[in-house]
């Protein structure tokens, strides 16, 4: 029988997305999540265990029950500017998180795990494009709490705990076959807020400053599609499978896009204007984050596939109820 892998956080936006690259890959995913953020619909290939992973026997018994041999551990809390405003409970799911689960893989006898961690662990960068050799010195506590993630599994290697940290740019877009999409609750991701004002169902998107030392003042991401983020950890499992030695790896496109770019390639796609309004700088937000995405190309032969700006609007509008059907943004 194929490997099950025990999915945290698998109701989740990337985490469902995950589930459906393993499966396609052969794999057996079993989603374990508490269901605070995440939704049961999302959880279309395998099973689901409703459950919190800073219980480390809750983790024990389904890693057991589905004799799962590795795990890929996205459940946390990811929200930048909620961890600014509410630290403790980012250290609590977070970093207590990462804790009831190493504790549940120990009791378990299981040595493989893929980490969602984040670009937010380089807080602003003192060069660009980020290498995974950029000092790592998070100004946010969500930041901090990945960190924290990072450096608890790469102790645990004295143990024979073997990991893939994988640091996330910004995941956007949606299932290319339309069955998955972005539903957070509440929602402040720039590209699921734009498409939303774009269709006249949200307020008009507010663009978090425009004085930022950028070419036209808004902050620039590097925005990697769903799709090719899930295929990245079915190479990391891979890879940790056949023997190899734990890392860290980027993963983000190379290319950054502006806030007003985002919203011009939205424009462009949908035929729509975007209604917006201009406020301030979002707390914790440094100015520009892009990957370099060398070291993934060379240790996983990872290569985004569908992350160009206009594949992803493409992917993700109709989840608003937008047509995508017009020039495709360059
Ligand atoms: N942003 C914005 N308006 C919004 C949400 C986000 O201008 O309503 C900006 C935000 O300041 C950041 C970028 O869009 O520069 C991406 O933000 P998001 O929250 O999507 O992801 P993050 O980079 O925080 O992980």
């Amino acid at each position: 029988m194929s490997d099950a892998i025990l999915v945290t956080g698998g109701a989740g936006f990337i985490g469902s997305h995950a589930c459906k690259a393993l499966h396609h890959a052969g794999l057996r995913p079993v989603s374990f999540d508490n269901l605070s953020t995440g939704h049961a619909h999302a959880v279309r290939y395998g099973p689901l265990v409703q459950g919190d992973v800073r219980d480390a026997a809750a983790v024990e018994a389904a890693l057991r029950a589905h004799d799962a041999r590795a795990v890929i551990h996205f459940a946390a809390s990811a929200y930048v500017g909620e961890s600014m405003a509410d630290p403790a409970r980012y250290y609590d799911n977070n970093v207590g998180g990462m804790i009831g689960l190493v504790q549940g893989c120990r009791a378990a006898g299981v040595k493989r795990i893929v980490f969602s961690s984040s670009c937010a662990t380089y807080g602003v960068p003192e060069s660009l494009p980020i290498r995974e050799t950029t000092p790592q010195r998070p100004i946010n506590p969500y930041g901090r709490t990945k960190l924290i993630g990072e450096e608890i599994l790469r102790d645990l290697s004295v143990e024979g705990m073997r990991h893939v940290a994988l640091r996330y740019f910004n995941a956007a877009g949606a299932d290319p076959e339309g069955e998955l999409g972005e539903h957070h609750d509440p929602e402040t991701h720039l590209l699921p807020l734009a498409l939303k004002a774009a269709s006249g169902q949200g307020r008009p998107l507010a663009i978090f400053g425009t004085d930022y030392p950028t070419p036209d003042g808004t902050c620039i991401r590097d925005y990697i599609h769903v799709a090719d983020l899930a295929r990245a950890h079915v190479l990391a499992l891979a890879r940790l499978r056949e023997g190899g030695e734990s890392l860290a790896l980027n993963l983000g496109t190379g290319r950054g896009h502006s806030v007003r770019e985002i919203v011009a390639a939205i424009e462009a796609v949908t035929g729509r204007a975007v209604p917006v309004r201009l406020e301030p700088r979002r707390p914790g937000d440094p100015p520009e984050l892009v990957a370099d995405p060398g070291r993934a190309v060379a240790e996983l032969g990872f290569r985004t596939e569908c992350s160009d700006i206009g594949t992803i609007v493409r992917h993700a509008a109709p989840w608003f109820g937008l047509e995508a059907g017009h020039v495709q943004a360059a």
